[in-house]
């Protein structure tokens, strides 16, 4: 059970109490694992009669003639780096639907496809969206708070870049301790993965870990953009569910129990669609429900805070606090978004940022924490992270913003070799991956698409 809530400012030697917002408390919640809750709801669902197939990504939208949507394939297997079916070739499978759900978590690759066919995002605000980077921790027993929650914000980011920190205490005396950066942020110098471990380094929060062992790690993206980035939700063949559709509350942190709401939202107008005599191949009702659900009035309430932090750290808080406590959710205006990617500012205005080496103890290099991610992926396939110009990397990326996927990325795919010579080259380690989609997110000139790799390829999360 969640215990004590403890909201942190922190300097750079020093951190304050701040006080907790009535969206961060978590009394009546539990710590969980995501990871085991789906482990669980999994078996639950298999009980009932669905069928799982685990290890196969959805890779492929399928359309029928009329253009609506008639289901997914799974990926080829088999396919090897030059492109050409190998000895063990085995097509993706076709799984048709008269009403497809997608619930692809934050930027589905599929979804992506679909906006744009089906211009899902006309009228609405960009998606904005944030990087979440993530360690489990064994601690000593001693230092061992069951149900303790404690968010900072502050150092070490600079006040202009949204983020800060959570840790939770779960049992066995394992931590869960993470860090998020707001991808709108402007400094191209910025890494998010070494801002996480600096912050580890605090003085008000080292102590947790000192004497620990890391036992995981891993690295997603997660929607902001709340109430006024949500796109239309069906569409002839389908609708849209959970992350990909952008329901997370972000002043909450969370957004699990939307995913579930809007999950059981879209079963019920599906079902009810599929009964109807004569219903057309869009499920219509699907939109009004989830309008007419505490989710919407949730997402509504909170839509202005996330935006307020364009005014940096201290506006931001400032703006929350008026924006809970006297207007109360409901200021008769609605702040806007912009895309993330076109955020990012020229290497030459922004100041380097000199992260400190790994210690190897509370901090750590990222190959190091990829190895704990147990990501992995068949070696023989084609690079599933996709540029769309192969000079952008070094004609724009290097020479104008200093090769930021280098540093955004938290898994280091992305190297920059051969500047020693005067030839810089980009080399994309896919193999490394964790799936967050930061790249196909961040990348200012969206020239990096991510797909689906094949079968089973990525992180494999125990407990996390
Ligand atoms: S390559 Fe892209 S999706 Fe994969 S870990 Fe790096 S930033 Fe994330």
């Amino acid at each position: 059970p969640a215990g004590e809530d403890r909201l942190l400012f922190l300097s750079q030697g020093g951190s304050f109490k701040l006080p907790t917002p009535p969206q961060m408390s978590n009394h009546g919640n539990y710590i969980v694992s995501l990871g085991n809750v789906c482990r669980w709801l999994g078996e639950q669902a298999e009980a009932l009669g669905v069928e799982i197939y685990p290890g196969f990504a959805a890779a492929e939208v399928l359309y029928h003639e009329d253009g609506t949507v008639k289901g997914v394939a799974t990926g080829d297997l088999g396919i090897g780096k030059d492109g050409q079916p190998g000895h063990n070739f085995q097509p993706g499978m076709e799984l048709h639907a008269r009403q497809t759900i997608f619930a692809e978590g934050c930027r589905g690759s599929l979804t992506k496809e679909l906006f744009g066919k089906f211009d899902l995002r006309d009228g609405v605000d960009p998606q904005t969206y944030g990087i979440g980077i993530k360690e489990l921790w064994e601690i000593d027993p001693a230092k061992h708070q069951p149900g303790l929650i404690v968010h900072t914000v502050g150092w070490p980011l600079a006040s202009d870049t949204y983020g800060g920190s959570f840790l939770y205490h779960l049992e066995n005396n394992l931590v869960a301790v993470g860090f998020v950066v707001g991808l709108d942020y402007k400094n191209p110098w910025l890494s998010p993965y070494e801002e996480f471990q600096r912050y580890k380094t605090h003085p008000s929060i080292r102590g947790f870990f000192e004497g620990g062992r890391r036992i995981s790690y891993g690295a997603r993206a997660l929607s902001e953009g709340g109430w006024q980035s949500v796109p239309r939700l069906h569409f002839p063949g389908g609708v849209l569910v959970g992350d990909t559709a952008g329901f997370l509350n972000v002043p909450k942190i969370k957004g699990t129990h939307m995913a579930m709401k809007s999950g059981l939202v879209a079963a019920e107008a599906v079902f009810e669609h599929l009964g109807r005599e004569g219903a057309g191949p869009e499920a219509v009702d699907y939109g009004a429900k989830i309008k007419a659900s505490w989710l919407w009035d949730e997402l509504h309430q909170v839509r202005n805070i996330r935006p307020a932090f364009k005014w940096g750290l201290w506006g931001g808080l400032a703006y929350g606090a008026i924006d809970t406590y006297v207007f109360k959710g409901k200021a008769p205006w609605t702040m806007h978004h912009h895309d993330d990617h076109s955020q990012l500012g020229d290497k030459a205005s922004h100041p380097k940022i000199d992260y400190p080496k790994p210690d190897g103890v509370l901090t750590f290099d990222r190959l190091s924490s990829v190895f704990l991610s147990a990501t992995n992926h068949e070696e023989n396939q084609q690079c599933h992270l996709r540029l769309k110009d192969e000079s952008v990397p070094i004609g724009i990326n290097y020479a104008r913003f200093g090769a930021p996927e280098t540093r955004y990325c938290p898994a280091g795919v992305y190297e920059i070799l051969g500047e020693d010579e005067g030839k810089p080259r980009l080399q994309i380690n896919g193999q490394n991956c964790l799936h967050c989609k930061t790249c196909d997110i961040k990348d200012p000139t969206q020239n990096i698409h991510w797909t689906v790799p094949e079968g089973g390829g990525g992180p494999n999360y125990p407990n996390m």
